[in-house]
């Protein structure tokens, strides 16, 4: 498939004071093909978020580029971004603060469609925000209610509806389910699977844990402090993960069955997540590896391709 989105050495740092910089996001290389679904993953603070708004422009780079469909995001004029962003869209982790409370469903979808004059007529914006309720398993007797009178997972339907009502091509999903109940969360993957297969979409699909990313990504970008520690194929990832920080997340998760359960070595991370505004030397996870040696604290592990399509930043492959 044709690649559709590049990041190419992206760089994002925010200036916090005169000799503070928060290193957001720090050489991050990835490309996404048209109907894929990539995730990205990582603890809260490491940068997911920041790459999701610098890829639609909402923030400027720092250094590296971001192309879609071959242009330059940032190097656009205002208008040429205003038209791209009908083609991109992005759903958000919180429904109940990203609708607004005071609008009904019907305005809150059909707000996109009038900032970008897409339908002439009342009664057209109507019809499309029935049939939007409908594709993301609502009813139109919704249309007159307030975000309040829903659940959280109906309000995230609700989010992806208004996302859809521009027709995209290109969604970022910021953690859609983080803030949902467990068992509401399949459903909602569930529901973007089905939307994307039907409507042949591309994802960036951004969670904090590796617990539902496989369901639905095709591959996963694990990043720790603002930097891509490995990217590989989903199934790839969860069978021989190599990183240890993405060794360690997924040993984090759960298993149901209690004799696998008892048998997994489990990797607890020691220390804390160190701050983006003074990162360690060297490779930034050596704080907290169990494997760190003498030179993770020196040279900085290069991204490198280990396997095919299997991408390490780790000394012990180098
Ligand atoms: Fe651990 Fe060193 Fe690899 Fe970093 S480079 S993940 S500290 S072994
Ligand atoms: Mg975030």
């Amino acid at each position: 498939a044709k690649v559709i989105l590049e990041v190419n050495r992206l760089q994002k740092f925010f200036e916090i004071s005169r000799n503070q910089t928060l290193q957001a996001v720090n050489d991050v290389s990835f490309q996404i093909s048209q109907g894929e679904t990539f995730g990205l993953v990582g603890e809260s603070g490491c940068g997911k978020s920041t790459i999701g708004r610098t890829i639609l422009g909402l923030y400027d780079k720092t250094a590296g580029e971001v192309l879609y469909d071959g242009k330059d995001i940032h190097a656009l004029k205002e208008n040429e971004k205003f038209q791209l962003h009908r083609k991109m869209q992005m759903i958000f982790q919180d429904p109940y603060a990203s609708l607004n409370p005071r609008s009904t469903v019907q305005e809150i979808i059909s707000e996109p469609m009038e900032v970008h004059h897409i339908y002439r007529h009342k009664q057209e914006i109507k019809e499309r925000v029935y049939q939007l309720l409908e594709e993301v398993g609502l009813q139109r007797e919704h249309a007159n209610r307030y975000p309040h009178e829903f659940s959280g997972g109906q309000r995230q339907r609700i989010g992806i509806a208004r996302a859809l009502a521009l027709e995209p091509d290109f969604i970022i999903a910021d953690e859609p389910i983080s803030a949902l109940d467990v068992s509401v969360q399949a459903q909602v993957v569930n529901l973007l699977k089905e939307i994307q297969s039907e409507k042949g979409l591309t994802f960036l699909f951004i969670a904090h844990d590796l617990s539902m990313v496989k369901q639905i990504s095709d591959r996963i970008g694990v990043m720790y402090l603002g930097n891509l520690v490995e990217l590989t194929q989903a199934d790839v990832l969860y069978e021989s993960p190599l990183h240890p920080y993405t060794k360690a997340l997924l040993s984090a998760i759960p298993i149901p069955d209690p004799v696998v359960e008892e048998k997994r070595e489990r990797i607890i991370l020691q220390g804390e997540l160190p701050s983006p505004i003074s990162p360690p030397s060297g490779c930034v996870f050596r704080t907290r590896c169990p494997r760190a040696m003498n030179i993770c604290e020196q040279q900085k592990p290069s991204f490198r391709e280990i396997e095919p399509e299997h991408y390490v930043a780790c000394h012990l492959y180098q």
